[in-house]
């Protein structure tokens, strides 16, 4: 019962047109852009008829975080809880929501971004350490001697 939570790194670094157009699918999906409860989120639907649905995404130049969650309305505008997207309280308006993170991810992958929990150090362009077979110690992969111990490191 907590956010739905996901990250993407792009090696190349995040498109410039993927965020505005992150933001345009939201805002053409009835999503308006604004802050609450301190958060400037995506949020939609009041909690009169059905519980409102939020979509937060954070952006650096490499790193896209989505967060999607929805409020429990236990009176008009007074939220008892949050809720991830997943589960099946509330399926409903949780599967439309899940459905754009969806939409939003598969954007995001067109655009080279790789699930932060999936990527390999090789996919988002990092090194790889290579490991001293004499003391086990961790060096960069170009790294011809072992920091800690001297030895010649194997490759
Ligand atoms: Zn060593």
């Amino acid at each position: 019962m907590s956010r739905y939570h996901r990250e993407f790194r792009f090696a190349n670094g995040v498109h410039e047109l993927l965020m505005p157009d992150i933001h345009k699918y939201l805002l053409s999906e009835g999503y308006e852009y604004r802050d609450f409860d301190g958060e400037q989120v995506y949020k939609k639907g009041s909690g009169w008829v059905s519980a409102p649905t939020f979509v937060k995404i954070q952006a650096s130049k490499t790193v896209i975080i989505i967060e999607a969650w929805i409020k429990t309305a236990l009176l008009p505008g007074v939220y008892v809880g949050e809720s991830g997207i997943d589960g099946f309280y509330g399926a409903a308006p949780k599967g439309i929501l899940a459905n754009r993170v969806r939409h939003i991810e598969q954007m995001i992958t067109n655009n080279g971004g790789v699930d932060a929990a999936n990527a390999t150090a090789a996919a988002v362009g990092e090194k790889k350490n290579v490991f001293c077979t004499k003391c086990g110690a961790k060096n960069d992969a170009d790294a011809k001697f072992c920091v800690k111990c001297g030895e010649k490191l194997v490759k």
